[in-house]
């Protein structure tokens, strides 16, 4: 199978002032076109060269797990913002974040602490269980919560790439800054769906 890489549903430069033009054409122009590449390079000729992506990122390891995770996540990511984004969760997942974490500014709070607490490169998650709960946990490097059979909800990317053309070392404000990008639609149809 060659994975492509979608293109994505707003311009370039449309998430400044949170993510700039020229942080979108590096990392989803340039690292992610590198992880989609690798991956197709990989997987050919092994057993896992007709399967899902979600299955490859399951049950393979080293340089083939890497970058087929590192691509799953970062589509992932890129599609969970919109220019119209922002605002707070409703529905069925924001009472989830109520009951999980106690408030809404909470949950931003403790999640944003979770991605500057991680040492050096990765992610950081919010996921749900088959009961509805909301974990959120630390992946470092390319680890995802589908390997530990949770199913992601949202994620923000703490590898420097992400971030350091436009807030070099601050992370936490790279972070924060997110929040009013995400469309939170996206996050409560993948916990309703
Ligand atoms: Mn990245």
């Amino acid at each position: 199978m060659i994975y492509s890489q979608p293109e994505l549903p707003y311009a370039n430069n449309a998430l400044e002032p949170a993510i700039s033009e020229r942080t979108v054409e590096f990392h989803y122009g340039k690292h992610e076109k590198a992880y989609i590449d690798n991956l197709n390079r990989l997987v050919a000729g092994t057993r896992f060269d007709d399967e899902d992506l979600e299955e490859v990122i399951r049950h393979s390891d080293g340089a083939l797990f890497n970058n087929a995770s590192q691509a799953w996540n970062h589509i992932f990511y890129f599609f969970t913002f919109s220019p119209d984004g922002g605002g707070e969760p409703k529905g069925k997942l924001r009472e989830a974040i109520d009951r999980d974490f106690g408030s809404f500014e909470e949950f931003k709070k403790v999640f944003v602490d979770a991605g500057v607490g991680l040492f050096g490169s990765g992610w950081v998650w919010l996921s749900t269980d088959a009961d509805g709960k909301l974990f959120i946990t630390q992946g470092r490097n390319a680890e995802n919560p589908i390997s530990q059979g949770l199913k992601p909800l949202l994620t923000f990317d703490v590898w420097e790439h992400a971030y350091y053309l436009d807030y070099q070392n601050r992370r936490q404000a790279a972070l924060e800054a997110l929040w009013n990008i995400i469309d939170w639609k996206v996050v409560e149809g993948r916990y309703e769906d």
